[in-house]
């Protein structure tokens, strides 16, 4: 059988040219203080979401623009694709 392997941390097999602002925000940091499961946290691929001390942590420097924290929490999370120049390139 074939078994995929992958690395711990995929990141450096990307890159990303990283902005010195973020392009994912939050409409209201108190709605994630009442929310229960905290999706974003386990959906996001990448590890940008991190709960800590009560605060949701972004580490939008980590993110490869999939786009799954805008299907999980449309209501709180805004994300914009990076600025031009910025942002994530695949190599195939
Ligand atoms: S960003 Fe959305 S999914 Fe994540 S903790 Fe806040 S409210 Fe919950
Ligand atoms: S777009 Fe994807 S990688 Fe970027 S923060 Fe959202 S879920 Fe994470």
């Amino acid at each position: 059988m074939l078994e995929a392997k992958f690395p711990e941390d995929p990141l450096p097999l990307l890159e990303i040219n990283v902005d010195d602002t973020s392009h994912i925000a939050l409409r209201d940091p108190q709605n994630c203080l009442l929310c229960a499961n905290k999706p974003c946290t386990y959906i996001c691929p990448s590890q940008v979401f991190e709960w800590e001390e009560e605060a949701l942590k972004i580490n939008y420097s980590r993110c490869v623009e999939c786009g799954a924290c805008q299907k999980i929490c449309p209501e709180n999370i805004i994300w914009e694709y990076p600025r031009a120049g910025y942002g994530i390139t695949y190599h195939y």
